[in-house]
């Protein structure tokens, strides 16, 4: 056998949760070590440790990527209290990913892997659409109140100094009703920008944004300015050199216009127009287990990790000592996204090849009817054949090595 592929900076690796930390395992032992000397730092997000630690390991692992620029993560448990009550928790710990998120400042792409035999549902998408949300403020940080009789409700501004600085009415209520406060700062949409621009040149592609300007005068109408001057002045040229476009248009026109695309470029959306359009994108696309996602910091750190969850049910499955066909396609993918960007940031040639045979590997065992279960439902293949959880990654590891040997 060849010699082991060498890694000269780590990656930070994030453990963590039921079936996926199963799937980790598995995916280090049959393809990953046998091939890399693999270099990580291991952080062990796992809920328990999280619990010993008091959540700190979160916090130290988001620091590391900060500091090593690459990580990869598993899925995690977010805690609710039936997971409090399961795991015997000091506290209902925040979301893992939301901590990371803070601490990078960053921006989640998503995007699907495309096989042939599984059609998206909207028969034009041919290519990958591929979602930015911007996670911060909106109606997630809002302010509510349940009116409940007559008066009147006011936005009003007061500067550092207490003065006031600016007051409108909303609304004289002659009855019970509903209102509320939302913000968003420049800071925020300017780094949400920023991730976008640098990721729509990082995989040349084109770069779609929309809001609601025309409603919203003041409000989507900042968003919109700040994207164009910041295009303007930083990127038109960037863009023009990559040779691809930076497009702004209203969101329903937006909406109306991915349907009828073929998808390949970037959407980047608003919080909550994210929050909805990413679920529907990920189930037009035909499976949650075929949906990757990185979060990209401003200043260029990079988080790979599956779409989805933890997959409790099989994992419980597991426990019970019956078979499960779990498809661990999403997490092997956060795993090359983050070898492939080591090995580009490290010049390492042999890490980005590796990272790509790997993915050759695995969505030729699909294309050849090799699939979990999952996607036999899916699958328009004529000849199927389910494997389980660790056969899946048998049957690529036989590809990679034919494909290696190829070489
Ligand atoms: P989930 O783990 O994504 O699973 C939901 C269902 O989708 C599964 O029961 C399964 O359907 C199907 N599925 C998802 N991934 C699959 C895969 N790789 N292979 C095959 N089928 C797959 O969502 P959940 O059950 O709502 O959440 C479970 C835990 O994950 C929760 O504790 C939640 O906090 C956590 N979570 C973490 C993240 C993250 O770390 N990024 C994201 C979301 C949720 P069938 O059961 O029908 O086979
Ligand atoms: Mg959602």
């Amino acid at each position: 056998m060849a010699e082991k592929i060498k890694m000269q900076n780590p990656i930070v690796e994030m453990d963590g949760d039921e079936m996926t930390r199963i799937i980790w395992q598995l995916i280090k032992d049959e393809l990953l070590t046998p091939y890399i000397e693999l270099n990580t730092e291991y952080y062990d997000l796992g809920l328990k440790h999280r619990d010993e630690t008091e959540d700190r390991v979160t916090i130290d692992a988001a620091m590391a990527t900060k500091k090593h620029r690459v990580a990869v993560k598993c899925a995690t448990i977010t805690p609710n209290a039936q997971r409090v009550e399961e795991y015997g928790l000091r506290q209902m710990w925040k979301s893992p990913n939301g901590t990371i998120r803070a601490i990078l400042d960053g921006t989640v792409f998503r995007a699907p892997i495309i096989v042939k035999g599984i059609r998206p549902f909207v028969r034009t998408w041919k290519k990958p659409i591929t979602l930015a949300r911007h996670a911060y403020g909106d109606v997630y940080k809002d302010v509510e109140y349940r009116v409940e009789g007559p008066g009147t409700a006011e936005l009003v501004f007061r500067g550092k100094d207490g003065n006031e600085i600016f007051r409108d009415t909303i609304h004289e209520f002659s009855g019970p009703g509903v209102m509320l406060g939302m913000h968003n700062t420049d800071e925020s949409i300017r780094s949400f920008a920023r991730a976008c621009f640098n990721y729509a040149l990082e995989v040349r592609q084109d770069l779609w944004f929309a809001t609601k300007d025309t409603i919203s005068k003041k409000y989507d109408h900042t968003f919109k300015d700040i994207f164009q001057e910041m295009y303007e002045k930083e990127y038109s040229e960037k863009f023009r050199e990559a040779g691809i476009e930076y497009f702004y248009t209203l969101i329903d026109d937006a909406v109306a216009r991915v349907i009828r695309s073929e998808g390949g470029f970037i959407w980047a959306c608003k919080n909550y127009d994210g929050d909805v359009m990413s679920d529907m994108v990920a189930s037009a696309y035909g499976s949650l287990a075929m949906m990757t996602s990185v979060l990209v910091s401003p200043d260029g750190c990079y988080e790979y990790e599956a779409a989805h969850g933890t997959v409790t049910r099989h994992y419980y499955k597991h426990l019970r000592g019956e078979e499960t066909s779990t498809n661990s396609m999403a997490t092997l993918f956060a795993w090359t996204g983050a070898l492939r960007k080591r090995g580009e940031l490290d010049g390492n040639t042999d890490l980005v090849n590796f990272a790509n045979d790997l993915e050759t590997a695995a969505i030729r065992t699909i294309e050849e009817g090799v699939m979990t279960g999952d996607l036999a439902a899916l699958s328009e293949l004529e000849d199927k054949k389910v494997v389980n959880t660790a056969g899946f990654l048998r049957e690529i590891r036989k590809r990679l090595d034919q494909i290696l040997s190829e070489r």
